[in-house]
């Protein structure tokens, strides 16, 4: 059973969407009718693939390939044309609009199931691989690359409502040398938790280095971001790990600097950031440095 993965299938002719019901009865398949229809279910529900007629009244089978991949959103749904055209020109149209593969009509049962199962396969794989791509092992959040590739985007669309905050654990070789690495490991993950829970929705947040931490913020008031990383900074600094028995308790420093229109670029920002860090650091830790 596939229950779990739900397949769309577009064709305009009902007894077309019949057969394909029958064939893929182990899957949820929602059918609909018309490209328009299929536009719209695909922005309400997650759909894990798409059998796709190529000829059909208003947007054909073509168009709605093309839409699909051309936006981030669906771009990795995978799509597999259900088409009765198999001149080379058809399915070479087909590869061109961004289909993954074509299933020819008459359909038959077997080949529908193994085309359809290899597709899902693949994007399982792929999506399990891209997300161990742009997560840090240990904690889970975003690592150094996905940051930069997150972020870099963002940077052009706003003038000054940005900030960048470099957070980094105090005197945490202290942590490894009194405790061992396995306790230093702990305070790492929790840290990460914590700043990441207290995040807004909206905020990009990376573990850049081992005791380093960077997050991206969206926010129209200073006053509010000030709020939230003294926040971040309190629970930090109320927080603390149970090892073997020991009670170890840790702080953060925590450097932001908001954009202006003198700087160019996010490396700018977070060099910005980081200067502000070193600030904190060197006027006694456990605080947080604007500029
Ligand atoms: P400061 O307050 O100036 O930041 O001092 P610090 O001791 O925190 O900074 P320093 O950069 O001197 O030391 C960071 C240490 O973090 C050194 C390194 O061995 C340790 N470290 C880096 N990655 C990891 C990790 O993944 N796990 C553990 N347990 N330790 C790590
Ligand atoms: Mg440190
Ligand atoms: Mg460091």
């Amino acid at each position: 059973m596939h229950r779990n993965e739900t397949i769309l299938a577009v064709d305009d002719k009902k007894e077309n969407l019949d057969v394909l019901l029958d064939i893929l009865e182990d899957f949820d398949v929602i059918p609909v009718t018309c490209g328009q229809k299929a536009l719209e279910i695909i922005e309400q529900e997650t759909i894990s693939l798409i059998l796709l007629d190529i000829v059909m009244p208003n947007i054909d089978g073509y168009e709605v390939c093309k839409i699909l991949k051309s936006q981030p959103a669906t771009k990795n749904i995978p799509i597999i044309f259900t088409t009765a055209k198999t001149d080379e020109d058809s399915i070479s149209k087909a590869f061109q609009s961004g289909a993954n593969d074509y299933v020819s009509k008459p359909l038959k049962r077997s080949e529908v199931i193994a085309r359809v199962q290899t597709q899902i396969k693949l994007k399982k794989t792929i999506d399990d691989l891209e997300y161990l791509a742009s997560r840090d092992t240990m904690t889970g959040v975003y690592n150094r690359r996905k940051f930069f590739e997150l972020s870099t985007p963002i940077f052009d669309l706003y003038e000054e409502n940005l900030f960048v905050s470099m957070l980094d654990i105090d005197h945490f070789k202290k942590v490894n040398d009194s405790f061992g690495h396995d306790a230093g490991d702990l305070v790492i993950k929790l840290v990460a938790k914590t700043i990441s829970e207290m995040l807004p929705e909206n905020s990009i947040f990376a573990r850049i280095g081992g005791e380093e931490f960077v997050a991206v913020c969206i926010d129209d008031s200073t006053d509010r971001m000030t709020q939230l990383f003294e926040n971040i900074r309190t629970a930090i600094a109320s927080s603390s790990v149970d090892y073997n028995g020991h009670d170890i308790s840790f702080t953060i420093s925590n450097g932001v600097a908001q954009k202006n229109l003198s700087i160019q670029s996010i490396d700018e920002l977070i060099k910005q950031a980081d200067l502000a860090l070193y600030d904190a650091k060197n006027s006694g830790r456990n605080k947080i440095v604007f500029r």
